[in-house]
């Protein structure tokens, strides 16, 4: 079905209307080397690195998402009519989150990490110590606007380094608010946003920065990674996919149902980590289908046009590309689009096959195939056959399917019996691996992503050690070689490992023995208390 919106009148500006606008009001810089030169110098000067300032602008960034949290929601309702509620809890405060978890264990993670190292080095110090890398970029992305932009940022600054933050012009409310309101909260010396799409990143790309933080699709990434060769840059690739769903016969339906549409319908779909298809077998379709319609009545209502908690498509490009998908399978729920609002109904196609379009590329919308398959072997084959995905969903109460699963396929996470909610926790990494991305973030993370581990080895000058460290000079000799081949090889559990309980009684003990040895020694054992006469 492809409706027509009733009145011209009531026609929304899209955010590509928007997007265009913008960026036509964008004067870019001959070049952009200046700016980067500026926030070289600031931070060769070390401004950035000490904790106190770190910590100092991690609390103006929070105090930046507490006190302009309308003005953000509204940018993020202009650029995708996305709904309050997702807007607060999954873009500005997950960022206040990532704040306030930075600011719990800066401290922390930023002290220096000791190692293990071979007997010939026992009395020295070998540790890591983690650095900023200097000026970073980062390129955040549409879909999540605040998240993918600020979160990273959040990381950049809690280890120490410079930043250009570069928002998404396919969300240009957003991008033009960031661009405002950054340098009302952080240093600006320090601190840069440049807005602009593909001509202006082009350029940027050309300078040399000292990481990348980029997150969009995967052609895109390609460019950015052959940018950063260019200078030996390293970066991270935050990228997307196909994420599959498997879905088990044995699993309570109704959890599982709400669980599915909820993680598929957030933002209409335009998460990274929506679940993109299901597999699962003919029956369970079926009763997939009848549970599903009744949950998104319970979601959206009658008429899921009129909820106020579904997002619009970006833009019409992608709204066609969309549009393009629903010819796969057969419309079983949804199907409703309305070109004027950039509208499409919470939508589940089924019985499509491998070879329809929409199983061709990422969907990124609220479409949700259902691909019927045999069994669980057959499901991995089809995993398998593809791109690694960002995320595989497996709902099942069987641990061995489930551990079939985690062993026999590869994706950057993996989430049992939910969807999308692993991203809340930041003690797990974020990220993909092969196609859907390289390196990881969030929580810790995010400290180490934005710093290089920097191996410190401080040696002592005690004159015994020496002579046994001298077997490692010329002249070149047999017996030295052999004693440093025994001194320096790797063995398990070489030193027990003792709780601090026991070495502090084994000090007390080794104490009690010495200091009695000294009154004998001088002849005072009369002075010792009677038991140790
Ligand atoms: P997009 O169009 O906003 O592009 C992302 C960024 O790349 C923007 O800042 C844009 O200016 C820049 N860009 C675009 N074309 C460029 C070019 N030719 N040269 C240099 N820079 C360019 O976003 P998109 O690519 O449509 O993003 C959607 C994709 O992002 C999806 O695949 C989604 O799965 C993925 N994504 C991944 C994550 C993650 O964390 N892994 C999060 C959100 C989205």
């Amino acid at each position: 079905m492809y409706e027509k919106s009733k009145g011209a009148e009531e026609k929304q500006r899209t955010a590509g209307e928007l997007s265009t606008q913008y960026i036509s009001k964008i004067k870019m810089p001959s070049s952009y080397t200046e700016v980067i030169d500026k926030l070289q110098t600031k931070f060769k000067q070390g401004v950035t690195k000490p904790l106190d300032y770190r910590t100092q602008q991690l609390k103006a960034l929070y105090r930046l998402c507490k006190e302009n949290e309308d003005v953000l929601v509204k940018a993020m309702r202009d650029d995708l009519n996305k709904p309050y509620f997702e807007s607060v809890i999954c873009e500005i405060e997950f960022v206040r989150n990532d704040i306030r978890g930075m600011l719990i264990n800066l401290e922390k993670w930023a002290q220096q990490e000791y190692t293990s190292k071979h007997i010939l080095l026992t009395f020295d110090s070998s540790y890591i110590q983690r650095e900023p890398y200097g000026v970073v970029l980062i390129i955040g992305t549409w879909n999540y606007p605040i998240q993918m932009t600020l979160s990273p940022l959040v990381g950049a600054i809690a280890a120490g380094n410079a930043a250009v933050v570069k928002p998404s012009e396919i969300s240009p409310a957003t991008a033009r608010v960031l661009e405002e309101l950054l340098p009302l909260y952080l240093d600006k010396d320090c601190y840069k946003v440049i807005n602009g799409g593909v001509v202006e990143t082009t350029e940027l790309l050309k300078e040399k920065f000292d990481y990348i933080f980029y997150t969009g699709c995967s052609s895109v990434g390609k460019i950015i990674r052959d940018a950063a060769n260019e200078h030996l840059t390293p970066c991270t690739l935050e990228l997307g996919g196909k994420s599959p769903l498997f879905l088990d016969n044995e699993v309570d339906i109704e959890v599982a149902c709400r669980r599915i549409l909820w993680g598929k319908f957030i933002n209409s779909g335009q998460t990274c980590v929506a679940p993109d298809y299901i597999l699962c077998t003919e029956e369970r379709q079926e009763e997939f289908i009848q549970v599903a319609k009744t949950i998104l009545k319970e979601f959206f209502g009658e008429n899921p046009h009129n909820s106020g908690d579904l997002a619009r498509i970006v833009n019409k490009k992608h709204f066609k590309r969309l549009h393009k998908l629903m010819a796969s399978g057969s419309v079983a729920i949804g199907g409703v689009c309305v070109e004027e609002e950039l509208y499409i109904s919470p939508t589940v196609l089924i019985n499509v096959k491998a070879s329809d379009t929409v199983m061709q590329e990422e969907i990124f919308g609220p479409i949700l195939p259902i691909v019927p398959i045999a069994d669980v072997d057959e499901a991995i084959r089809f995993i398998n056959d593809r791109d690694k995905p960002l995320c595989l969903y497996v709902f099942s109460n069987n641990k061995n399917v489930v551990k079939q699963f985690l062993n026999n396929t590869s994706s950057g996470s993996c989430c049992v019996n939910d969807t999308v909610v692993h991203l809340s926790v930041d003690s797990l990494p974020f990220g993909g691996v092969g196609g859907s991305g390289m390196g990881r973030y969030h929580g810790k993370f995010s400290f180490d992503t934005f710093s290089h581990k920097k191996a410190v080895l401080i040696r002592n000058f005690i004159p015994l050690l020496e002579k046994l460290g001298a077997l490692r000079y010329p002249p070149y000799t047999d017996k030295n070689m052999e004693k440093l081949l025994v001194l320096m090889k790797k063995r398990s559990n070489f030193f027990p490992k003792i709780s601090y309980y026991t070495l502090v009684f084994l000090l007390g003990i080794i104490t009690a023995v010495v200091v009695r040895l000294t009154f004998v020694a001088s002849g005072l054992t009369k002075y010792l208390p009677h038991p140790f006469q």
